[in-house]
């Protein structure tokens, strides 16, 4: 098919999140016209997820408290992280967080901020910390976008970077029942994680996975693909709710039998207690117990694990418990004394889309910024620095991208053809990806288990091919909605390749990584894990941070 550019501007961004939102915005104020398009609402993704009762947002407490951050970032990543991005990460934190104060963003802070709940998880010790409303960063965001004049484009779907003369040029996009070409002088990806790979996800349904392969397939890399962070949620009275891992060291946990989840082990209390420290799973501690108990009751019986609490966290709950309570009752209609069954869901990314210090991929106009990306944390992340992260980088991003844009104008009359076919089933086989992903990635990985993952990825990824002619587009909106759930639902596949490739090479567990054949991490493997795109097959090895 051949397109001709509908729309034009400086700075095109993929993703309506906080690091698409922060991107779109900085790049307005630096004075380029800036194109900001969501494959669903404007204000959506994980930042705007609707199963949990506020974002928090760490930093340094000071300026001499900078250097400790960083040098927890990368021992939590257990040496994943790349330093040079950790230390642009850290010292953009505060002038992030000053800057969308001074916008009118109000950020909650704790009345009893010496509690224990209050240090973020996986840290050591107390930060700043600050807790974003959804609702009021809309508010404020909404009248920013206005004043600098972004032109928002809500259900506009990338499908395909357009680079020409090795220069990032444009994007093709799904929108209105249409395929469409927007040009540009810069793109950036905001376009978040890859929950959407998997059956029971803490996300919102937009954040598809898709987008880094389309970055793989226009040359981007990808890093630490491996590591993602897997959170306890409500499987029912309410499904995919975020549970408040704080809760744990006050919590009876039952399994199906009626049997304690942790029985015949040797100090449960005390690895409940562990486990109050930390949301997502980590191999690294011994209270990764919990998390493989809860994983393997989970497997046996899909309803999940009973969760009750002690009378006296239901009378005497700290703020951090409070608050969360307060939420689930009002929001919800849930309360502290209701018995809830709990599950593990993939939750958030750790990697992603490689950049450098300044926001760039190795392709030239392409930046990308946000849980899109990897690098800047490692195997496993401290609490509150994914907001961080779309904050600083998002910034980062915008400016780079409107620089790139000045030197590089948007082309204008570009055309480009745009090869692409429709299939059917793909809902079937949409599930079939994500039952895979959760039986084989989620929280235990062997490599028999990732092998199978990968047949079964081929197998759908023929019949994808093979089941369904190539439409002869027309202009139909029908065409072009099954055009790119087509398109979507390949790139997913290549996602989800590209993350069993990576998890197939490391053979150990470190952080979120869990390999069930290989427990332990191995000093050996120390480096991070590059993943490419050579003749259509993905390639992945291992990549010393020494080089980078
Ligand atoms: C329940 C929950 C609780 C969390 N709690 C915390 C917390 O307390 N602290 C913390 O630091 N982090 C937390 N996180 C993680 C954090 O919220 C996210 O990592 C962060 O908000 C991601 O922001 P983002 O802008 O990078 O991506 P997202 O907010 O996910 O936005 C992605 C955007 O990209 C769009 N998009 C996707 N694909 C395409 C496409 N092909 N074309 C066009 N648009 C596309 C989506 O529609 C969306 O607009 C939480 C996440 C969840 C889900």
């Amino acid at each position: 098919m051949n397109l001709t550019a509908h729309a034009a501007c400086d700075v095109l961004v993929i993703g309506a999140g906080l690091a698409g939102i922060r991107a779109a915005l900085t790049a307005a104020a630096e004075g380029r016209t800036v194109i900001l398009a969501s494959s669903a609402n404007i204000f959506s993704g994980s930042s705007f997820f609707p199963g949990t009762w506020g974002f928090g947002l760490i930093g340094p407490e000071n300026q001499a408290d900078e250097a400790d951050l960083a040098a927890t970032i990368e021992r939590i990543g257990c040496d994943m992280a790349d330093p040079k991005l950790v230390q642009t990460f850290v010292s953009g934190i505060q002038p992030a967080i000053a800057e969308i104060k001074a916008q009118g963003i109000h950020l909650h802070r704790a009345a009893n901020a010496n509690e224990r709940e209050f240090i973020p998880c996986f840290d050591h010790k107390h930060r700043d910390w600050n807790r974003i409303e959804a609702e009021n960063a809309r508010t404020v965001f909404a009248q920013r976008i206005a004043e600098l004049g972004i032109e928002t484009r809500p259900f506009c779907e990338l499908l395909e970077i357009v680079v020409q003369d090795g220069l990032v040029r444009g994007a093709v996009v799904h929108e209105d029942g249409q395929i469409r070409l927007i040009a540009c002088g810069a793109l950036v990806l905001a376009s978040g994680g890859f929950g959407g790979l998997f059956k029971h996800r803490l996300t919102s349904d937009d954040v598809s996975g898709s987008v880094q392969s389309i970055a793989l397939r226009s040359g981007a890399e990808l890093v630490n693909l491996e590591f993602m962070q897997i959170m306890p949620g409500y499987l029912s009275p309410i499904y995919k709710i975020v549970f408040n891992e704080k809760t744990f060291r006050f919590a009876q946990l039952m399994d199906s039998f009626d049997l304690p989840l942790l029985l015949g082990m040797d100090q449960g209390q005390d690895l409940l207690d562990e486990r109050a420290g930390y949301g997502p799973f980590t191999s690294r501690l011994k209270s990764r117990l919990v998390d493989l108990a809860l994983f393997k009751a989970q497997q046996a019986d899909p309803s999940g694990v009973t969760v009750t609490y002690t009378q006296d966290m239901i009378e005497h709950p700290p703020e951090l418990i409070r608050t969360y309570f307060e939420w689930m009752a009002k929001a919800k209609h849930l309360s502290m004394s209701e018995p809830a069954k709990i599950g593990l869901f993939a939750h958030a990314a750790n990697g992603g889309i490689r950049i450098d210090t300044t926001a760039a991929t190795r392709v030239p106009g392409l930046f990308a910024c946000g849980e899109a990306t990897g690098g800047m944390h490692g195997a496993d992340r401290i609490g509150g620095l994914s907001t961080a992260n779309g904050l600083v980088f998002g910034g980062i991003a915008g400016r780079s991208a409107a620089q790139f844009a000045a030197e590089n104008p948007v082309q204008q009359g570009l055309g480009c053809t745009f090869e692409a076919t429709a299939s059917t089933d793909l809902a079937d086989m949409l599930t079939e990806l994500r039952e895979l992903m959760y039986r084989a990635a989620l929280v235990i990985r062997t490599k028999k288990g990732l092998e199978q993952a990968l047949a079964q990825i081929d197998q759908i990824t023929g019949r994808l091919q093979a089941t369904v002619p190539s439409t002869s587009l027309t202009e139909k909106p029908a065409d072009a909605k099954s055009l790119a759930a087509s398109c979507r639902l390949k790139d997913q596949l290549m996602t989800a390749r590209a993350i069993l490739t990576a998890a197939t090479l490391r053979c150990e567990s470190r952080g979120s990584h869990f390999r069930g054949d290989h427990p332990e991490q191995d000093p050996a493997q120390s480096s991070p894990i590059v993943v490419s795109l050579q003749g259509g097959s993905i390639q992945v090895r291992f990549h010393p941070l020494a080089g980078t």
